[in-house]
């Protein structure tokens, strides 16, 4: 736990905010997860998302244990100085824990290629050289990874398709609502339309937007571009957050916040596959209900995955110098997330387990049978 101070813009006032990294299981390699900037942060919420790591990265076979770390700030109400300000104090404050071999973040809500960009380059002015393995998520230019800012919506459409095809419906008749349109909104519903499905929600901080007839993806893009938000749309019924959830779709998916679904409206949802984008949009309790309903649920720990997944991939073309194809990263991603499909749906239907326990299952069981192989010392 860090306290950050860092001057705003009128150079008169100091701010102090705090800091968190967690490191949830040192078992399996360095730690690996993002770094989120958000009003709510707290060290119980940045533990949750790190243990949530851990399991997505056990599932996935890759060589990390968890880890997260957050800044209690609203972003937006820092200039582009201010944040640079606070983001290099925030890796000095917590230099000695991070490094390419020990604990390697990347972005998460909140903070982005830019913010990746600032913290390679503290880190590696303070060991003397470049060091672009210290972080994942970086501009390509500094060593980030094709495909990268795509990855986490493009892999959770790589699940919907299977989900799609175990359940017997074909894409190009579903339709599927998106709750958020930052990184894994906005991309997750490009990939979606791109596979043939209609986009009839989405939304944002600002508004949700309801059209029957699909909504189009390049137009929603454009319009954020130009106004920041999604409020003002044309053609378009404008929603709540609620309202949108409970929007007859064959395919949900949260990408925003955690706790989206609840005992309250977890009966009211219409979808048949529930994609999750975000980490956990889903309470226990509702959980229970929507299994009760037969929903087919692509549980978070997986349904965001691909975004860490790629994380790797740039974590090992740094360290190898070397970089792949777009192609090719998305083939490896593909492979990748089915296989962990596969694994997860042949335990769920040999156990008779909900698809959420199963993934839990599968990725719990690896780190511990990591932790005893490696045994206790001495
Ligand atoms: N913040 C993302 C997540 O929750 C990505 C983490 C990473 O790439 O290390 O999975």
């Amino acid at each position: 736990m860090v306290c950050i101070p860092f001057r705003r813009d009128d150079y008169k006032h100091i701010e102090n905010v705090f800091g968190y990294r967690v490191q949830h299981t040192l078992t399996m390699g360095p730690t690996k997860g993002g770094i989120r900037y958000h009003e709510d942060v707290s060290l119980g919420e940045v533990s949750a998302l790190a243990m949530w790591m851990t399991w997505k990265c056990a599932l996935m076979q890759l060589p990390f244990g968890g880890a997260k770390g957050g800044v209690r700030i609203d972003p937006t109400d820092l200039s582009r100085s201010e944040l640079q300000r606070l983001t290099r104090r925030y890796t000095m404050e917590i230099i000695n824990v991070i490094g390419p071999d020990r604990d390697i973040p990347a972005p998460d809500m909140g903070t982005n290629e830019q913010t990746m960009a600032w913290i390679m380059d503290t880190y590696s002015q303070q060991v003397g050289r470049t060091v672009r393995e210290v972080v994942t998520g970086k501009p390509v230019v500094l060593g980030g990874s094709l495909g990268r800012s795509e990855a986490t919506g493009r892999g959770l459409v790589f699940l919907a398709c299977k989900a799609a095809e175990y359940l017997n419906m074909k894409m190009s008749d579903c339709s599927a609502v998106v709750q958020g349109f930052g990184n894994v909104g906005s991309n997750a519903a490009k990939c979606l339309a791109e596979n043939g499905a209609k986009i009839v929600g989405i939304s944002d901080v600002s508004c949700g937007l309801h059209n029957p007839d699909g909504l189009n993806v390049a137009a929603l893009l454009k319009h954020v571009a130009e106004h920041r938000v999604l409020k003002g749309f044309p053609g378009a019924t404008e929603v709540t957050n609620r309202e949108l959830l409970e929007l007859d779709c064959d395919i949900l998916a949260p990408c925003a916040l955690q706790n989206q679904i609840t005992e309250e409206n977890a009966s009211r949802l219409k979808c048949r596959i529930l994609a999750e984008g975000a980490n956990g949009p889903t309470t226990l309790e509702a959980d229970r209900i929507l299994q009760d309903k037969g929903v087919f649920v692509l549980p978070d720990i997986h349904g965001n995955a691909g975004g860490v997944t790629v994380s790797y991939f740039e974590w090992v073309q740094d360290t190898q110098n070397l970089s792949w194809t777009l192609e090719e990263i998305n083939d490896r991603l593909h492979k990748i997330m089915t296989e962990a499909f596969q694994r997860t749906l042949t335990r769920a239907q040999r156990d008779g387990l909900d698809m959420r326990t199963a993934a839990l299952i599968e990725g719990i069981s690896r780190v511990a049978e990591a932790k005893l192989l490696r045994g206790l010392f001495p």
